[in-house]
């Protein structure tokens, strides 16, 4: 696994956003989904795996309906240590403008298994295209999948018929869940703010 692609993105000088290379030693596998006003809205899906966190832009955010299939486009593996962050990417910077942790929490694969062989059967799950996720976070609970749908980095975000399915939209819970902070109050803060006025 590697980060030189995460790395070589971005100048450290400018970004408040972390280098990486710490790995992690907890007894779960974390996962964080940040809510990031890029050039365009998107939530970044990111799981723990082989020691850093593996993501996908997925531009709707999740759902807790089985009828939807969101889009989910994998992107660069991020540092562990991204779970985190939550601020502003100045602008001119890869990914300028405001992040929060819109969900956080632990995840493991649908067969009950310590950690290391979690992380075995998932990396294993990733590599066929068809991830099963129990998810165990602040808004996001149950199974979900991920399913690749071709060869490509498109993938499929699709929440599983249980006990957390549900209509309404979660998304409305729109407020981090580390600081209760939105979207929007990052952007008053943001002094590069005028920038999303001009679109
Ligand atoms: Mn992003």
């Amino acid at each position: 696994m590697t980060l030189r692609v995460y790395q070589k993105k971005r100048k450290f000088s400018q970004t408040p956003e972390p280098k990486g290379g710490t790995p992690h030693r907890g007894k779960k596998l974390e996962f964080v989904i940040h809510k990031h006003r890029a050039s365009r809205l998107h939530y970044d899906f990111r799981l723990e795996m082989g020691g850093v966190l593996k993501s996908w832009a997925v531009p709707k955010g999740p759902s807790l309906n089985p009828q939807d299939r969101h889009l989910a486009v994998m992107v660069e593996d991020h540092p562990f240590e991204y779970r985190k962050f939550e601020g502003i990417i100045p602008e001119g910077n890869y990914g300028a403008g405001e992040v929060i942790i819109w969900d956080k929490g632990w995840y493991e694969p649908r067969a009950e298994l310590a950690k290391k062989d979690a992380e075995k059967e998932l990396l294993k799950e990733l590599k066929n295209g068809h991830l099963t996720l129990v998810m165990h976070g602040e808004k996001l609970k149950g199974e979900f999948a991920l399913v690749r749908t071709s060869p490509s980095k498109n993938w499929l975000l699709i929440k599983k018929g249980d006990k957390f399915a549900s209509e309404n939209d979660i998304t409305k819970k729109d407020a981090s869940v580390k600081s209760g902070k939105t979207i929007e109050d990052l952007q008053k803060r943001n002094k590069n703010a005028k920038r999303w006025h001009a679109q």
